[in-house]
């Protein structure tokens, strides 16, 4: 009963991180229908920048559309429908550029940090997805430094630093936010990730009685203090914000934040607020972390979670097309908002970097990364028609430490939390299973590694390899 209550409240995102909830795609094509025609000698090539949460669920909804199967994301809204009967368009080609060499879920970068098997899993290499390993799709990677909209042309920098150019019919910008790490990965191979995340992991290890300081209480600070904390019970965690309350950049209820930091304190982790420290680096590798006052802490790491650290990747894409900081607005169909005669109302942009005053999310940039790709397969069908992008109602999720606080929106005052609630929630490994499988990538194996299958069917590494055979649900 209690589930049934919390599922019926759940917005997308929330729905993406529910253990309990099962995700059926929505047929949009029933089989008593007549299937969908093929426009023969169709062709058209879409490039997506950026292979995370947008770009990904961009490029399994165009692939659903052109091989005539259930759009993954349906379930989450019904933005769709107008294309239940498109045709197919055989001719449809998809490029995916990213820096990266896999899909990164930087929802678990909290736990993949202080957690070596957790950070093996959560890097997963592109060529590793048998639904997108196919001849229509292919995965470049490189850097995106240029787009000339009046030639639709891709400029990239491939990791040899050589510059290629790819033309496009159409275009989606999906390159997110760029963090500092460890919040987010400093490299972009999967091996050199791995390596990282061990020798953070000794780091982390090591830092025993002089203690870690994460500086920033939003809610990356706050989910790398819990984690950390979790992982390393004796070690001193200290969280550092500069504001009255944690969270408080975030529209969320006074309550949730108290209740954030109740839970962060009765899990052993010291909060400090109303302070900008500044760190001072030690020849050992260590810090002292110094207060106006004169207070000094000695911190093994020091973890910069500050928001000012994030910015949008959007430098690559023409100055016209860049708003208020770095921010891209589009329009109701997520199309970029510009000169028309500039971009011809061909580029598209989801997920993070686009300029929307609702809290970025995973599941809102895969909601968003979907329906621009219905938009961008309907404008290459000649097809008027548009999916809208849905305003995201307020909510909010946190993990913190073992346990977690929900709130629902501005329809439910109450704040929920607990180990149990972080369980159903999040899962084991903060929602990634999950959104694999509302992705239908469930199946996930790289040959040619050294490694063996657990029991479970699941992966176990050697060294920094990694082999995965088919990936159950947790
Ligand atoms: C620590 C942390 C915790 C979080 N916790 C939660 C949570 O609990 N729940 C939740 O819903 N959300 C959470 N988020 C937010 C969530 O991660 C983002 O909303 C999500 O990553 C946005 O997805 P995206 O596809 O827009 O961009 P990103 O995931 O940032 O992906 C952008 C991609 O573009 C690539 N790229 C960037 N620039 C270029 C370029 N010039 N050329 C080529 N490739 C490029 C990058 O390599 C990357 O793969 C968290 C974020 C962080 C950092």
């Amino acid at each position: 009963m209690r589930t049934k209550i919390l599922r019926s409240y759940l917005s997308p995102c929330e729905r993406l991180s529910n253990r309990n909830s099962r995700f059926y795609p929505v047929r949009l094509r029933p089989s008593t229908d007549r299937p969908a025609s093929k426009v023969a000698g169709m062709q058209g090539d879409v490039v997506i920048v950026g292979g995370s949460y947008a770009g990904i669920a961009a490029t399994l909804t165009l692939l659903a559309l052109k091989d005539g199967q259930p759009i993954p994301l349906a379930a989450y809204g019904d933005y769709y429908q107008h294309l239940c009967m498109a045709a197919r368009i055989p001719g449809l080609r998809i490029t995916v550029v990213d820096e990266r060499d896999g899909f990164f879920h930087s929802v678990g970068g909290p736990l993949a940090y202080c957690s070596p098997e957790h950070a093996a899993r959560m890097w997963r290499l592109y060529r590793g997805f048998p639904k997108l390993n196919r001849p229509d799709v292919t995965f470049v990677q490189g850097t995106v430094v240029r787009v000339d909209a009046s030639t639709r042309t891709v400029s990239y920098q491939s990791p040899e630093g050589q510059q290629q150019d790819l033309p496009y019919d159409y275009l989606l910008a999906a390159t997110g936010l760029r963090r500092p790490w460890p919040v987010v990965p400093r490299t972009t191979e999967m091996r050199s990730y791995l390596a990282d995340a061990g020798t953070a992991a000794r780091r982390l290890s090591a830092a025993g009685k002089i203690g870690i300081v994460v500086i920033g209480g939003g809610a990356v600070g706050v989910e790398f203090a819990g984690k950390l904390k979790t992982r390393y019970p004796a070690t001193q965690i200290t969280l550092i914000h500069a504001r009255d309350q944690l969270l408080s950049n975030e529209p969320v209820p006074a309550t949730f934040r108290e209740k954030v930091q109740q839970l962060l304190e009765a899990q052993g982790v010291q909060v400090i607020l109303r302070q900008r420290p500044r760190v001072e680096e030690l020849p050992d590798g260590t810090s002292y972390v110094k207060f106006d006052n004169g207070d000094r802490i000695h911190a093994a790491q020091v973890i910069q979670a500050v928001k000012t650290g994030a910015r949008p990747s959007t430098e690559w894409l023409p100055p016209t097309l860049v708003g208020d900081r770095g921010m891209i607005a589009v329009n109701d169909h997520l199309q970029v908002t510009d000169d028309p005669t500039l971009s011809d109302g061909r580029i598209f942009a989801a997920g993070d970097l686009v300029a929307r005053p609702e809290i970025k999310l995973g599941g809102r940039a895969m909601v968003m990364g979907s329906v621009a790709a219905a938009n961008i397969y309907a404008a290459l069908l000649a097809d008027p028609r548009r999916a809208l992008c849905p305003p995201f109602p307020a909510h909010m999720a946190i993990s913190v430490g073992s346990s977690m606080v929900l709130w629902k929106g501005n329809d439910d005052p109450e704040i929920y939390h607990g180990e149990a609630l972080a369980k159903t929630f999040f899962g084991e490994d903060l929602g990634w299973q999950k959104i694999l499988n509302a992705l239908t990538l469930d199946h996930y194996e790289v040959q040619g590694q050294r490694g063996t299958e657990n029991p479970r069917g699941q992966y176990r590494t050697h060294n920094d390899c990694v082999f995965t055979n088919r990936v159950g649900a947790n």
